[in-house]
C-alpha cells in the first residue's frame, strides 16, 4: 500500500513478531520479496479487513484470501501467490501468532479411550519444528543432473483445485444419470486428468536439467522429458520429490491421554477450523 502523510500512521498495527523463512528467500520470483538485512521478516496482526476476507470465503478455497492475508500481515511478501509452498505454514502460524498470541487451544480424541483431550498448543514450537528440505540436492541419472524446486502456493493452489474438482466428477459419474457408453468415456477421460496432473506437478518441481553440458529449464521440455523418460528415472525422481515433501510436514503431536495415559500421535495442520481464536 503507499505510504500517505496521515499524521494517524504512528496509530497504525505494528509488528508483532518477526520470522525466518525457510526457504531463506530463495525461489521467490525477482520483485516479490523484500528481504530486510538481516533476514527477519516482520509480521503484522490481521486487521479487521483481513479477518473478513479469510473468513468470508468461498475464496478460501481458490487461495485467493490466503494469497491476499499473507502480504497484507507480512508486507515483506509483495505477492502472496508466490510464495514457496516451503513457506507456507510457516507464515500462516506466525499470522496466528501475531493476531492471537501464540497459545492456542487444541483438541483431540484419544483413539484407545476416545477421551477428549484439550490442552495448550505453543505454536512457536510448531515454527521452530520446520525444517527446510535440501534442495541442493540432485538426482544423477547417467550423464543427467536434475535439479528441483517447490511448487509456489499459486500451483500448489491450482492444482489442488484441479484435482477436488476431477475427483469430485470420479465419485459422481458412477451414479449419474447418463448412458453408460458416455459414463465410461467420461470417467477414462477423468482418470487420464489426473494422471496428467501427476506429471504437471512433477514438471513443476523441476528447476532445471543438466544434460550434455546444457541447461534445460523450459518448462514444456521438462513435461515432455518426464512423459518419455524410462519408468526407473520417473520413479527415481517421484521418490526424491515424495522426500523433499517428507521433511516439510508440519510434526505430529505426540499426547499423552489425560483420561487413559496412553501416548499416540496427531498430526497438526494449519487450517481455516483452527486459524481463529473463536470460530463464528
Ligand atoms: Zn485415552
Amino acid at each position: 500500500m503507499p505510504e500517505t502523510n496521515n499524521p494517524l500512521r504512528r496509530f497504525f498495527r505494528q509488528p508483532a513478531i518477526y520470522i525466518k523463512l525457510p526457504s531463506d528467500g530463495n525461489f521467490y520470483p525477482p520483485g516479490t520479496l523484500d528481504m530486510p538485512a538481516n533476514r527477519e521478516l516482520p509480521v503484522y496482526p490481521m486487521t479487521a479487513m483481513d479477518e473478513i476476507t479469510y473468513r468470508t470465503s468461498d475464496a478460501l478455497f481458490n487461495g485467493a484470501a490466503i494469497a491476499t492475508v499473507i502480504s497484507s500481515c507480512v508486507p515483506a511478501i509483495k505477492d502472496g501467490w508466490q510464495i514457496p509452498s516451503i513457506d507456507l505454514d510457516t507464515v500462516l502460524v506466525a499470522i496466528r501468532i501475531a493476531s492471537y498470541g501464540h497459545e492456542m487451544e487444541f483438541e483431540s480424541a484419544c483413539p484407545h479411550c476416545e477421551h477428549e483431550n484439550a490442552f495448550g498448543l505453543d505454536l512457536r514450537t510448531v515454527i521452530d519444528g520446520i525444517k527446510s528440505p535440501d534442495y541442493s540436492a540432485t538426482v544423477n541419472i547417467g550423464d543427467i543432473v536434475i535439479y528441483f524446486k517447490p511448487l509456489s502456493y499459486q500451483q500448489v493452489n491450482a492444482n489442488s483445485l484441479d484435482q477436488f474438482q476431477d475427483q469430485k466428477l470420479i465419485e459422481i459419474l458412477p451414479t449419474a444419470n447418463i448412458p453408460e457408453e458416455e459414463k465410461i468415456q467420461q470417467l477414462s477421460q477423468a482418470f487420464a486428468k489426473l494422471t496428467n496432473m501427476t506429471v504437471q506437478a512433477m514438471a513443476q518441481s523441476i528447476a532445471m536439467i543438466q544434460a550434455d553440458g546444457e541447461m534445460v529449464v523450459e518448462p514444456e521440455y521438462i513435461e515432455e522429458y518426464i512423459r518419455n523418460c524410462e519408468k526407473d528415472t520417473f520413479d527415481r525422481i517421484r521418490d526424491h520429490m515424495a522426500e523433499l515433501k517428507k521433511s516439510t510436514d508440519l510434526k505430529p503431536l505426540h499426547i499423552t491421554c489425560q483420561g487413559c495415559t496412553k501416548q499416540y500421535e496427531t498430526p497438526f495442520t494449519m487450517d481455516v477450523s483452527n486459524f481463529f481464536v473463536s470460530a463464528s
